[in-house]
């Protein structure tokens, strides 16, 4: 399968099965905005709430945070946003079109005669590059002046920053202690793209964790550790998984050390995560510019110092689409093609498809007594229209990991068929042990 094909199918399996919709689509649409249809929401759920298990319900030395998108205006000048958040920009003056100065697809030298618009062709038109901020702007209150500018925030790690201290001391931790948060983020990106890829609103999940100076690079290299071990145990494929480290111009101006983990996409090796040794930086500038003491007395060293830092920042948009594209296959079956998505049972959006075989006989009452009892614990999707291959192969392409079909023999023997989406096998199960059956296979949720 030729690799745009791949996302062409995947994008369009999205819209088909309900994962992905375009934003505002019966207007045109809004330029690199995404919704989650049922189906989408159920698995970036998922993915959502294995993170927040492996961070904050599984640890002792983690505490959770959902600070609020909208923050002091300060905050993005402490931070260098303000400053630095910048891209390079061209304009064709021509066609109007926008790019990043770097863009690979522009010929010659932008502000030169000879450069040439990749879109429309003309040459001479590209302006010179200018620095565009990628913050969001908007205005608090009814006067839309410069004093009531305020931003959607670039990043939610700031939010964890200006709290570490109402958070050290409501929760009673001790540093080495972590904050994790879950929240939407935004970036008017110049060359937004592949799909949910690189979109102008994502969620992202990030762990901010504050350490004792000199410890950090220890620290570092644990997290490094963990955040990879957590991607495998999403099931993803390891050979497309990789470390790439920042070295030079590369490394951003508060990063000590940062490597991202890279997944290789049909679009190429690109990051998922990126993993950030930031020193004392954001604390030293918060305090800074606040003029609030935020440094840690350290009781059992007997010493003030600003922790360091070490940041694990993940997209929850990012992840999603890698485990769509990891997962997705088609393969010939009986001369038809079968559309499958191999998810992780864990975060499969439904669990089960429960059938009955045909609508008599009982069978119906039966399938939808189980399923019942099945959706008290997990997902499940109840269908009773079509031939029993053809329900299958619908959830197969929804990711679902088995299907129980309620059959002759369940009036009989009271036992169902399971049928497993990946090797498509058939087993008989009691039907009083088939929830358990299900949920021996789910996969621990962490
Ligand atoms: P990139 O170089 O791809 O723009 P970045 O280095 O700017 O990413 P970070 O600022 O480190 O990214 O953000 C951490 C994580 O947030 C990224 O690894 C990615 O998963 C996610 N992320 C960042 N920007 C976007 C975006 N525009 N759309 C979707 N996810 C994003």
């Amino acid at each position: 399968m030729a690799d745009t094909t791949l996302m062409d199918k995947l994008v369009s399996l999205c819209k088909r099965r309900g994962f992905v919709f375009q934003s505002s689509e019966i207007y045109g649409g809004l330029g690199s905005v995404w919704d989650y249809g049922p189906l989408g929401v159920a698995l970036k759920r998922n993915i959502k709430d294995r993170w927040w298990n492996s961070m904050v319900h599984g640890r002792d030395d983690i505490e959770g945070l959902d600070a609020a998108i909208l923050m002091h205006p300060k905050v993005w000048e402490a931070s260098g946003h303000v400053a630095g958040f910048t891209d390079p920009l061209v304009d064709c003056r021509h066609c109007k079109n926008r790019f990043r100065a770097d863009d690979p697809r522009i010929k010659g030298t932008p502000g030169q005669p000879d450069a040439q618009c990749p879109v429309c062709g003309t040459r001479g038109s590209l302006t010179e590059p200018r620095m565009f901020n990628l913050m969001f702007k908007t205005f608090m209150g009814p006067v839309e002046d410069s004093a009531a500018v305020v931003y959607l925030r670039p990043e939610t790690a700031q939010g964890i920053y200006v709290n570490y201290l109402n958070v050290l001391q409501s929760s009673r931790q001790r540093i080495p202690f972590g904050i994790a948060q879950i929240g939407k983020a935004f970036r008017n990106e110049i060359t937004p793209g592949n799909f949910i890829f690189r979109t102008r609103e994502f969620e992202q999940m990030e762990m901010q964790f504050f350490v004792q100076p000199g410890t950090d690079a220890e620290w570092f290299e644990r997290w490094r550790e963990w955040r990879m071990q957590w991607h495998h145990s999403l099931g993803l494929t390891p050979a497309k998984l990789q470390w790439h480290q920042h070295s030079g111009s590369e490394l951003a101006h508060y990063a000590r050390a940062a490597f991202d983990i890279q997944y290789e996409f049909p679009f190429g090796w690109q990051e998922i995560e990126g993993i950030h040794n930031r020193g004392d930086f954001d604390l030293g500038r918060h305090q800074e510019y606040s003029g609030k003491k935020l440094e840690y007395f350290d009781q059992a060293q007997n010493q003030r110092y600003l922790p360091f830092i070490v940041e694990t920042s993940a997209g929850a948009d990012r992840v999603t689409l890698t485990l769509l594209v990891d997962a997705y296959r088609e393969e010939q079956v009986e001369g038809e093609t079968r559309v499958v998505l191999g998810l992780h049972p864990a975060v499969a959006p439904i669990k089960t498809g429960v059938f009955p075989l045909v609508k008599k006989d009982g069978m119906p009452e039966i399938a939808a007594t189980l399923y019942h009892e099945l959706r008290q614990e997990f997902a499940c999707f109840y269908d009773d229209s079509g031939a029993i291959g053809r329900r299958y192969r619908r959830m197969d392409e929804a990711g679902t990991p088995f299907g129980v079909t309620v059959d002759g023999d369940t009036i009989t023997a009271r036992t169902v068929t399971v049928r497993h989406r990946d090797t498509m096998q058939q087993e008989r199960v009691g039907l009083d042990r088939v929830r358990q059956y299900i949920v021996d296979r789910l996969g621990a949720t962490r």
